[in-house]
């Protein structure tokens, strides 16, 4: 029975929620398999039961599943560990695969790693301001200077992006592996599966997310202008697919809002964000009047060194 460790680094635990969500696939691939390490299930001492192990310890197991990206000291210890451990380890979740929206905090002017670390441990509501356990370094591990994706620091041997993932994805990924074969998981855009009446034609202008797109609620989602036509700007264009599972609609879209970019970007895109200029052109929308191009175009890649050297700023 193939043993399988999962590990949180810096998650929003939805992503675990997603994996428990399965469902019925989950209860058909549990007497398959033998979970020996999984903090959102059960404690597991890193230390050992007494604490007196030298170094932080995973159980030996065959795949590995990892959500949430690397935000400080521990979460890459932890990683490590996990690499080392195991035969073959997944990325879980956008956070694991581009970093996903924690990626944020280290845009231009938005604070970095010292701007996390005192809102969350000095400044925040929920800390006792200046005076607590967590206000001192004593028991807060190092920040490092930016948060970064998993395959920054170890391979990755399958990337399952989502925000969280569908759990049609998250059954293919453990089933492909348990039978030894391919995961055969989305690789095209959002847009090659939206419903959405394409017209070619807009008015060109942008409009914000707060304003409602035109649609009639009792007409099914073909019957609805594209959104980015619509002058929204959505992220259909350069976002993976699969947010709907194998057989829905993007999820976004089927609520008649504009793609925000959770899944990530398609992998096979050299440039994401030169294809979306052009996408916005296409629409008739001049992509230089785009306000705060970074958190639109970067909201979920921001920690992935790559896509975030591709910017356009
Ligand atoms: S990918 Fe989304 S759901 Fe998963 S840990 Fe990150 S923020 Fe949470
Ligand atoms: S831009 Fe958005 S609304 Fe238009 S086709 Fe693509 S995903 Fe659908
Ligand atoms: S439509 Fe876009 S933002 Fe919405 S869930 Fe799907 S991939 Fe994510």
């Amino acid at each position: 029975m193939p043993a399988i460790a999962e590990e949180w680094l810096n998650s929003c635990a939805g992503c675990e929620i997603a994996l428990l969500d399965l469902g019925e696939p989950l209860l058909d691939l549990l007497p398959q398999l033998e979970f020996v390490h999984i903090p959102v299930l059960a404690d597991n001492k890193y230390f050992g039961p007494l604490g007196r192990r030298k170094r932080l310890s995973i159980p030996r197991a065959v795949v590995g599943i990892v959500s949430g990206g690397v935000r400080n000291s521990e979460h890459l210890e932890v990683l490590r560990e996990m690499r080392r451990q195991v035969d073959v380890l997944v990325a879980l979740g956008t956070c694991a695969v581009t970093g996903g929206l924690p990626g944020l905090a280290d845009l231009p002017g938005q604070g970095g790693a010292e701007g996390v670390r005192d809102f969350v441990f000095r400044q925040s509501p929920s800390t006792v301001s200046g005076s607590g356990p967590q206000a001192g370094n004593e028991y807060v591990p190092d920040m490092l200077p930016r948060c970064t994706c998993l395959a920054e620091h170890v391979k990755v041997d399958l990337a399952v992006p989502g925000c969280p993932p569908h759990p049609d994805w998250i059954a293919e990924a453990v089933l492909s592996l348990l039978e030894g074969r391919p995961a055969v998981l989305p690789d095209r855009s959002v847009c090659s599966i939206c419903p959405t009446r394409r017209t070619g034609s807009g008015d060109g202008r942008i409009r914000r997310m707060l304003e409602q797109p035109v649609y009639d609620p009792d007409k099914p989602l073909s019957e609805m202008q594209c959104l980015l036509e619509q002058g929204f700007l959505c992220l259909g264009p350069v976002t993976l697919a699969g947010c709907g599972g194998r057989t829905g609609a993007p999820r976004c879209i089927a609520g008649r809002t504009p793609c925000r970019g959770c899944q990530g970007p398609v992998p096979h895109m050299a440039m994401p964000f030169a294809d979306y200029m052009g996408a916005l052109a296409a629409a008739g929308i001049d992509g230089t009047a785009m306000i705060d191009k970074p958190g639109c175009l970067s909201r979920f890649n921001a920690a992935h060194r790559l896509l975030q050297n591709l910017e356009v700023r």
